[in-house]
């Protein structure tokens, strides 16, 4: 079993530290683990931080005593000082274990750790300016976090990190990974079945469940599936043509300047349709 030693004093954290608790680990992606203790060594980025309450770090980890034969490691450590927030970091990381098993945690006293594979940085861009097949990953990711069992309640870019696959045939691809199970909770997800990326975009009632409905919304995960002529619109369909647009609008006898109003609109629609 691999362990972890932690600086002792909170503020050390950040800096180079002196003293260190040793804490009881427990990994699940044992792949990416040795079996050593393993010493933040150094912080090398605060990702965000509470003074005193919780921070998540971005740290450096060597084996304790030094050994060449175990790789150097970069993790992410989500700590949490004093009971109440030990107790979150806790429940999270024991939420994560149980249900998504791609977190570890490390836990003593009321300094509670959890330390997870360092994926990359989170996205600096909204998600619906990311590639289209980024942005099918990353919802697609959110639903089998809801089929496991687990609603994110926080699925925001801070916490879709972008992370590069090192091998295979898709290697250098960036591919989303979804972090910052802070606010999770558990969840019997009442979406039935798949969403299906770039399918015409289904209504709130089809899906049922608001987060990955919303999270779909927000990324252009669907295409629309409606045209909107001035006040109408038009189901996809029917927009075969500008005229057709027209027509299934109710604007074909209109009075010609209500006509004239609808085929513009319907031109410029039509053509973004088809763009
Ligand atoms: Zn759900």
């Amino acid at each position: 079993m691999p362990h972890l030693e932690f600086p002792v004093a909170p503020e050390e954290v950040g800096t180079s530290p002196t003293q260190f608790d040793e804490l009881q680990p427990y990994f699940l992606n044992e792949e990416i683990w040795e079996d050593v203790t393993y010493r933040v060594c150094e912080t090398l980025c605060v990702l965000s931080s509470k003074a005193r309450c919780s921070a998540i770090l971005r740290v450096q980890l060597l084996p304790e005593p030094f050994d060449a034969s175990v790789k150097e490691l970069t993790a992410i450590c989500k700590v949490g000082w004093g009971r109440e927030h030990a107790q979150r970091v806790k429940k999270e990381a024991e939420l994560c274990r149980d249900k998504l098993s791609h977190l570890q945690v490390t836990d003593e006293g009321v300094t509670r750790v959890s330390v997870m594979e360092d994926c990359g940085q989170s996205l600096h861009v909204p998600l619906v300016e990311c590639s289209p097949t980024f942005r099918y990953l990353a919802c697609g990711m959110l639903v089998e976090v809801h089929k496991a069992g687990v609603i994110h309640n926080s699925f925001t870019e801070r916490n879709v990190v972008v992370s590069v696959i090192n091998s295979g045939p898709n290697k250098g691809e960036h591919v989303p990974v979804l972090v910052g199970f802070g606010e999770a909770t558990e969840h019997q997800c009442p979406l039935n079945g798949n969403i299906q990326a770039n399918g015409l975009r289904p209504e709130r009632s089809d899906i049922m469940c608001d987060e990955i409905y919303y999270a779909c919304m927000d990324s252009d995960f669907w295409r629309p599936a409606y045209i909107k002529v001035l006040d109408t619109e038009v189901p996809i369909a029917h927009a075969t043509s500008v005229e057709s647009l027209v027509q299934h609008a109710g604007y074909s006898n209109s009075n010609e300047m209500l006509k004239r109003r609808a085929l513009l609109e319907a031109r410029r629609a039509f053509s973004a349709h088809r763009d």
